[in-house]
């Protein structure tokens, strides 16, 4: 390790503290502004789904819980919604406000997340795959991790595509796994989703895997809890960077409302770009049909100086943010 690296990890927890302390959601600003809080996945430790999982996407119930305890003692918890009306209308907006949003529409959620956030009556936004509600969709790093985990690593490590350094272990560790997922990240999810179906990876597993995401009647029964307003998070969770058809754009973008409008017969006009990522033309779709948008860029939003459709959010997961004090620190920004 080097000099630099040695003192860095040596302040690293006087960081931590002096941002928890002193980080900008501690003292109220001259001009209103509002948090995004980012997290993916509620899942407890006990639970298998928690170990086919990579670190930066997961909260565990417990952690969960105590950050919504803490977001009461410096926030006043808004829904994303109203606060875009509000900043809209210019009516009075609170100076420190924090708003919890979910990306992907995960089961999880649902099993753990709405009991949460009604016990402590937390408004939240989830973003939903339009397409991949209530299907057997799963996203490829959970079954890449799922195969390595059921001993398949081996069978992965001969294919062209799929096979990377580190897969060959049987018993890999969750670190490997993190690595081999990694690594897997430079090709297209498309490339990688035909991969798997060349390999017949359902028959590889042990055990089939649960349903990643929610059903209808599920995320219906969010909205019906009158606490969770329910976004676009695209059709089928494409990166829109990329030069994708003028005509799948559209789709992504404009089918996703649509159909998410039908299916919960309510309006949606709240979006999240997948992976964070978009062009200019997928902003200025976004623009024509959603009031407002958020990215996965980290940052706090500045009531009087925001792009309402380039909502910058903080993400939020268990391994930095597992204490109160760790958690505070992440609320600063600067960690
Ligand atoms: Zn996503």
């Amino acid at each position: 390790m080097s000099a630099k690296a040695l003192v860095k990890r040596a302040l690293k927890p006087l960081l931590i503290s002096v941002a928890g302390r002193f980080g900008p959601h501690r003292r109220a600003a001259s001009e209103p502004r509002l948090w995004i809080l980012m997290y993916h996945r509620i899942l407890p430790e006990s639970d298998p789904r928690y170990h086919q999982e990579e670190p930066g996407m997961r909260v565990t119930p417990e952690s969960f819980e105590m950050h919504l305890r803490e977001l009461k003692r410096h926030f006043e918890l808004v829904s994303l919604g109203d606060w875009v009306k509000a900043q809209e209308s210019g009516a009075v907006l609170p100076r420190q406000a924090c708003a919890v949003t979910f990306d992907d529409g995960w089961r999880d959620n649902f099993e753990y997340a709405l009991p949460l956030l009604k016990k402590h009556q937390v408004p939240a936004t989830l973003f939903a795959v339009a397409e991949k509600i209530g299907t057997d969709f799963q996203f490829w790093p959970n079954v890449v991790a799922a195969l390595m985990l059921s001993g398949a690593g081996p069978t992965l490590a001969k294919h062209p595509v799929l096979g990377v350094a580190g897969m060959v272990a049987v018993k890999p560790t969750p670190e490997q796994v993190a690595a081999c997922i990694k690594q897997l990240k430079a090709y297209t999810d498309l490339e990688l989703f035909q991969a798997l179906e060349e390999l017949k990876w359902r028959e590889l597993l042990s055990e089939p895997m649960k349903p990643a995401l929610m059903d209808w009647p599920q995320l219906r029964e969010m909205q019906a809890s009158g606490l969770v307003e329910i976004g676009s998070h695209t059709c089928t969770h494409q990166r829109l960077n990329r030069a994708l058809p003028e005509s799948e754009l559209e789709r992504e973008i404009v089918e996703s409302r649509s159909r998410l409008e039908r299916e919960l017969e309510h309006p949606i006009n709240l979006f999240c770009f997948p992976n964070g990522d978009y062009s200019a033309e997928a902003l200025s779709l976004v623009k024509r049909y959603y009031k407002a948008a958020v990215t996965t860029q980290k940052g706090i939003n500045d009531a009087a100086d925001c792009s309402l459709h380039e909502m910058v959010r903080i993400g939020i997961h268990n391994d930095i943010t597992s204490t109160p004090q760790r958690f505070n620190a992440r609320l600063s920004g600067w960690v």
